[in-house]
């Protein structure tokens, strides 16, 4: 279904989310008080407006109040990205994703109403440090601040040709297979347990992070 967006602050990120919710085929109001920006997202966003959003009446003009969800990416400036949620929610916008800069930032904007803060540097920098202290650990995404979901390449001898009964990944290793990435194109989604293991199929897997992290040690 077709939903309205307003993304506040042209930057990088908010850049890419506007491009990639226009691309989803969402209706996407772009607001930047940088004229450049502005003209660059004039053909990409559904509409473009050039505005200082930290202007109440402003944001009352373009209705805000009116659209399903607030995207505030205003980066540096951290006293206009607050007053923005602030003035969002009490317009009585029904979802508000905000950016934030650092933790004080993202406690201050859940204080004033944002539904959802986001950390995307502190995520991306925490996801790097740990695909690139893991052994073959490809990519994870955090569940829970305990579980999560994760890409594991096998490169354990004892894995080779058995079946995910024989490992017994459950008992052993306190790990659920989702689905098993084969060569280029085969995904297999949800494996029965009679499934084959093949030296260098990627599983993906879902667990406790410790446990993820002992089976990632294992392929050394
Ligand atoms: P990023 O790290 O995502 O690139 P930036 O700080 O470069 O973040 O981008 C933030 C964007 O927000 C900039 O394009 C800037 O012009 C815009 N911006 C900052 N303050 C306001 C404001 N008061 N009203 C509208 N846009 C703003």
């Amino acid at each position: 279904m077709r939903k309205t967006f307003a993304v506040i602050g042209l930057g990088r990120f908010g850049g890419s989310v506007c491009k990639e919710l226009v691309e989803s085929n969402q209706e996407v109001l772009a607001i930047d008080n940088c004229e450049d920006r502005v003209n660059e997202y004039m053909n990409i966003a559904t509409h473009t407006v050039l505005a200082n959003a930290q202007d109440e009446a402003t944001l009352r003009s373009l209705g805000l109040r009116n659209f399903d969800h607030v995207i505030v990416t205003i980066g540096e400036d951290i006293q206009a990205s607050i007053l923005v949620t602030l003035m969002a929610k009490e317009m009585g916008v029904p979802h508000i994703t905000a950016k934030a800069q650092n933790e004080y930032h993202g406690r201050v904007l859940e204080k004033v109403g944002a539904d959802l803060v986001v950390h995307p540097e502190r995520d991306m920098g925490f996801r790097l440090g740990h695909k690139l202290t893991s052994n073959n650990m490809i990519d994870f995404i955090e569940l829970s601040d305990d579980y999560s979901l994760a890409e594991i390449r096998v490169n354990y001898k004892q894995f080779f040709n058995k079946t995910i009964q024989e490992i017994n990944f459950r008992k052993h290793y306190n790990v659920t297979i989702v689905a098993i990435r084969r060569g280029k194109n085969d995904l297999i989604v949800s494996p029965p347990a009679e499934q084959v293991i093949l030296e260098g199929d990627v599983l993906l897997v879902v667990g406790h992070n410790d446990d993820v992290d002992y089976l990632d040690a294992k392929m050394k």
